[in-house]
């Protein structure tokens, strides 16, 4: 588990026309179920491990294709080829203990209370981020926090992006949550500084600010969602080691601006604050601490749409429009392996 829970009380958007091109197979045998899912030319073999899940296996499938949906419409493409998802049950509910590894081509382990239902999966958000920590390489200890920063400020985005979270949502946390990453007394830099809030929301504010940076260097044509493919597609993924120089070298390189090598210079090895009130004036995101409204007007509001906005579909004053082009990545069901 990455984060602190995220609360459900919002409506998800429903694909029901995606949904329906995909269909499920389970086989029971007497050590848990497997099955596998075809998304792209990527291929995700699940296995749940002896036990009871009183949710349908229907349920559990889906909740892994919305991840891998959303991973998908974040980078272009899943990930890696192939990835193997191990589930294993507890007694109680919830999703928790995720983790993921860069060994054997790539794997998740996971856990899920036997009593979760299907709205729990459905509205979890840690398979995502989990999925997100694929697509990059494999750092050093020191920086964790981009690894964990990425997949924090990347996972809402790539939910939002396949119709799987409202975008007021997305920044109805950011605004709550996004303090949790400033530095403290004592802070050394997110190099040197292993706390919890500066690995994930430390990790996640560099994003933001890299993300609007390179937005607005870019005349909005490009953001980190541009560079992170770039690192991705040269074939910075989970299963590789590099260092994290080469890692942002090749993200400016991907979007033709020098922004993540001097931001991580700046904030490497010393606390830099940042006056997140007056960004979220910027970006033209107002919040109550119970909704969000956004402001149109702001400077830099048109920055604050695209940055939910999938590549592959023209950028509109609607925030919470689905993109248009996701039933490309829709799956189908195959045999057990
Ligand atoms: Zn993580």
């Amino acid at each position: 588990m990455h984060r602190t829970f995220r609360a459900g009380f919002f409506a998800r958007v429903a694909l029901a026309a995606v949904f329906s091109l995909v269909g499920f197979s389970f086989v029971s045998a007497k050590d848990g179920m497997t099955s596998s899912l075809l998304i792209g030319n990527a291929r995700i073999d699940i296995m749940v491990e002896g036990g009871t899940l009183r949710v349908p296996a229907e349920d559990v499938l889906g909740w892994v294709k919305s991840a891998a949906e959303s991973v998908a419409a974040y980078y272009g493409r899943f990930p890696l080829p192939r990835v193997s998802i191990r589930i294993t049950p507890f007694e109680g509910r919830g999703v928790r203990n995720a983790m993921t590894f860069g060994d054997r081509g790539g794997r998740i382990t996971i856990r899920v209370g036997n009593s979760t239902n299907a709205a729990e999966l459905a509205s979890d958000w840690t398979l995502t981020h989990e999925m997100v920590h694929l697509a990059f390489p494999s750092v050093d200890d020191d920086h964790h926090w981009v690894e964990e920063g990425i997949a924090t400020y990347v996972e809402p985005i790539a939910r939002i992006q396949a119709g799987h979270l409202k975008v007021e949502q997305m920044w109805l946390e950011l605004v709550r949550d996004m303090p949790q990453g400033l530095p403290q007394v004592g802070d050394r830099g997110l190099d040197h500084t292993h706390t919890w809030g500066r690995t994930y929301w430390g990790g996640a504010l560099f994003c933001l600010l890299a993300d609007v940076e390179i937005r607005r260097r870019t005349n909005n044509a490009k953001g980190l969602e541009q560079a992170l493919r770039g690192i991705l597609d040269d074939g910075g993924d989970i299963r590789r080691e590099w260092s994290l120089e080469d890692a942002l070298r090749a993200g400016d390189r991907a979007v033709g601006v020098n922004v993540l090598q001097p931001l991580y210079t700046k904030m490497k090895d010393k606390p830099v604050s940042v006056d997140l009130d007056s960004l979220w004036t910027q970006l033209g995101v107002q919040s109550d601490g119970a909704s969000v409204h956004f402001d149109d007007n702001a400077t830099l509001a048109a920055i604050r749409r695209a940055i939910t906005t999938a590549p592959e579909s023209n950028a509109t004053a609607d925030d919470s429009l689905p993109p248009g082009s996701i039933a490309v990545f829709a799956g189908r069901a195959v045999g057990p392996s």
